[in-house]
């Protein structure tokens, strides 16, 4: 209690040194450039309202339903690390969460220098910073760059175990957006399929952190493990028009004017026929995330027809015993394996449900992406399913074949090439939402 008063005293003294120090500045540079105190005031007040949220006007959607309008994310850039190479091309701030003083890090200009978590601390080179929560805060946009890549906002260095780390980036969610657009789409397609893409990355990551546990420092993956992410370098001149020309804008369903975002899923191409959340992932089943038969809309994707994959039950019992022991489920102890069959397929033919016969004549019945996960644990390249769409498995004595294959990825919600292709046929981004998930419309979050 003691402490935590004397933290906040320190943190208060130092706020009002800070502030008294920028007013000092203000003032000098208002004699400089001859302005009266009075249009000083103005020209501050007017500042603040921009910048502030008061000065947005909230639109009539937005309502205790929708997120509210913090926009910044937290996106676990480097998760579980033991050190990271750090390189600042100007003197970046730091401050840890015990401590809570910004000092300047006095690094070597555009030299790589190592972090790492002691049992004395953080200490970067040689030099100690202290324990807790460790913040770096770049000192202008892109100065400092982690593992050689420069991100926008600050960084957060959060201890997991045994000196291990996450590094945590936080930045404006639009921000963000123009990283991840250009990871998730390819350089030539059209603006339309980018704003598309931009409601929907933008809806996702506000679910994340929505609905994220409340101890959890960090809202969302740099990987497609949520959406991929790359920092600046990742950023194009087509990402963040996309970002702004949408700023605000999310995906809701629900009653008019009581609409809500949902965990808006996307995937490459769904060759064909989507699968639902529920199928997918037994999810609870809401209709924008229902299944959905477009035939050959998306048949510009290299992916909407591929295999035979050919993988020998040997290596196919290898890999789900290893899927079962990361999973702890029974699939660990299975067999040898016998045979892999379609147990079930959602109205338009997709399969949703395969059963796995061992050399113990047991059973197991997996869901459709559990069995894509299965077969490429440790799985050499060109034996792994891009997806788990396939027309039929024929299996061998000492193998099983997939067989007509389509897609790439869990075919949940938005397929990026049927986007591309409404795009070329002259759609609306709004359209392209819409038509990606049933009965859904577009919303404003902020
Ligand atoms: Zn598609």
């Amino acid at each position: 209690m003691g402490r935590g008063r004397k933290r906040i005293n320190r943190r208060t003294r130092g706020f009002l040194r800070g502030l008294s120090r920028v007013t000092g500045r203000l003032v000098r540079t208002a004699r400089r450039w001859r302005l009266s105190a009075a249009s000083l005031a103005i020209i501050l007040l007017s500042g603040l309202l921009f910048f502030t949220p008061w000065g947005c006007t909230p639109n009539a959607e937005m309502n205790g339903e929708l997120p509210p309008a913090d926009r910044v994310i937290r996106v676990n850039i480097c998760p579980g690390v033991d050190q990271v190479t750090i390189r600042a091309s100007e003197p970046p701030a730091y401050f840890t969460s015990l401590d809570g003083t910004s000092r300047a890090l006095g690094l070597p200009r555009n030299t790589g220098v190592t972090l790492t978590l002691g049992s004395d601390g953080w200490r970067i080179g040689g030099t100690p910073l202290g324990r807790g929560e460790l913040v770096i805060r770049p000192a202008t946009v892109g100065s400092v760059s982690v593992e050689n890549i420069s991100y926008r906002g600050q960084f957060r260095f959060v201890a997991t175990s045994n000196g291990r780390f996450d590094v945590v980036n936080d930045l404006d969610l639009d921000d963000y957006l123009a990283g991840v657009l250009a990871k998730e789409l390819l350089s030539g397609w059209l603006p339309s399929t980018y704003q598309a893409q931009a409601v929907i990355a933008r809806t996702y990551a506000l679910y994340e952190k929505k609905s994220g546990s409340p101890n959890r420092r960090f809202d969302v993956w740099a990987t497609t493990a949520s959406q991929v992410y790359g920092g600046i370098p990742a950023e194009s001149a087509k990402s963040r028009e996309a970002a702004s020309r949408t700023a605000g804008l999310v995906v809701g369903y629900g009653p008019v004017g009581r609409e809500k975002i949902f965990k808006a899923y996307f995937s490459a191409c769904c060759g064909g026929i989507s699968q639902s959340v529920q199928d997918a992932f037994g999810e609870p089943l809401i209709e924008p995330l229902t299944e959905q038969n477009v035939g050959t809309l998306c048949s510009a994707s290299s992916k909407f027809n591929w295999g035979p994959v050919v993988v020998s039950k040997e290596d196919l019992t290898r890999r789900f015993r290893a899927w079962g022991q990361r999973r702890a489920n029974r699939m660990q102890n299975v067999g040898t394996v016998r045979s892999v069959e379609i147990a079930d397929r959602n109205r338009f033919g997709r399969p949703v449900r395969f059963n796995v016969y061992d050399s113990n004549g047991l059973r197991y019945t997996l869901m459709s992406e559990e069995l894509r996960w299965a077969v490429n644990t440790d799985a050499a390249e060109g034996t792994k399913l891009f997806s788990s769409f396939m027309e039929n498995i024929i299996n061998e004595p000492d193998r099983v074949r997939f067989v007509g294959c389509h897609g790439n990825g869990h075919g949940v919600g938005m397929c990026q090439w049927c986007a591309e292709a409404r795009a070329r046929a002259g759609m609306t981004y709004e359209d392209i939402v819409v038509a990606a998930y049933p009965g859904s419309k577009l919303v404003r979050a902020y």
